[in-house]
């Protein structure tokens, strides 16, 4: 995937301006930044959230601009974002919702759909990476969900889309540390070489875990530096200030 000079706003209001990211095959890219740096919407941006304008620059997916894709398409292509708040949808049941969701990837990548019965038995494989119990599928959709066990129903919706790209929005932020070590070794697992994976987080504790090849720094809707897990380091030092004076000092 890649992201090329993206500038983009919501409600006449500039949020991006400028990012510039690559990401390979089998590679993990952490993202860190301030609260408000513009981290949530770049990945809503990239994932084709509907209030968000791009005013320039482009998203490419496999070679192709994914700009004017609307979000399910994105979805089906195999882009995945685990949301930083994730939607509790009263009415609708966890399990048709994974159902549906799982099908409507699978018609992409033309394999059959799956019925009840198939559905259940390959998300009871899934529901073991991430340690769930079933009783999560019967109640709707996130509706009373602690907020750990939203974090983990994303991580389940991870599991049984087979994303190709999947940005990970604070999924670590509210965890308890036993969630957060399943949370990371489901993750782990579910990487393959032939996915990647962007993890926005605040903690290096994460990265302990999953550990990235790149670490970027996002500072007023820019991705000002990029570097190794030692930035992360630096960054639990010295806080975001340090790192931002010292990108002043080459201008
Ligand atoms: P981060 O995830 O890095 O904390 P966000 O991407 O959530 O940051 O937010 C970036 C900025 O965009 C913040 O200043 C936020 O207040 C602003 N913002 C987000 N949504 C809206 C909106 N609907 N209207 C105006 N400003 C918004
Ligand atoms: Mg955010």
């Amino acid at each position: 995937m890649e992201v090329n000079d993206l500038h983009a706003s919501i409600e006449a209001k500039k949020i991006l301006n400028g990012v510039n990211l690559k990401i390979r095959e089998g590679e993990v890219h952490a993202i860190m930044g301030r609260n408000g740096s513009g981290k949530s919407t770049l990945s809503k941006v990239i994932a084709g959230h509907p209030l968000y304008t791009i005013n320039s620059g482009e998203i490419s997916f496999q070679g192709k601009a994914i700009n004017n894709l609307e979000p399910e398409e994105r979805a089906a292509m195999g882009i995945f974002l685990g949301f930083q708040y994730p939607v509790e949808v009263p009415g609708v049941s966890n399990s048709e919702f994974l159902r549906a969701a799982t099908n409507a990837r699978r018609k992409y990548l033309k394999k059959e759909e799956l019925d009840t019965f198939e559905f259940d038995e390959f998300v009871t494989t899934c529901l073991e990476v991430i340690q769930m119990n079933s009783s999560f599928l019967e109640r709707n959709l996130n509706e009373g969900f602690s907020g750990g066990e939203k974090k983990r129903n994303e991580i389940l919706q991870m599991a049984i889309l087979e994303p190709i790209v999947s940005i990970l929005d604070e999924t670590d932020s509210g965890l308890d540390i036993d969630s957060l070590r399943i949370v990371s070794q489901a993750i782990n697992k579910l990487s393959t070489k032939k996915t990647s994976t962007i993890l926005i987080t605040h903690y290096k504790r994460l990265l302990d875990e999953i550990k990235p090849d790149f670490v970027h720094i996002m500072n007023e809707g820019k991705i000002i530096k990029t570097g190794t897990i030692d930035l992360a380091i630096e960054l639990e030092k010295g806080g975001f200030k340090r790192i931002q004076d010292s990108q002043q000092d080459k201008k």
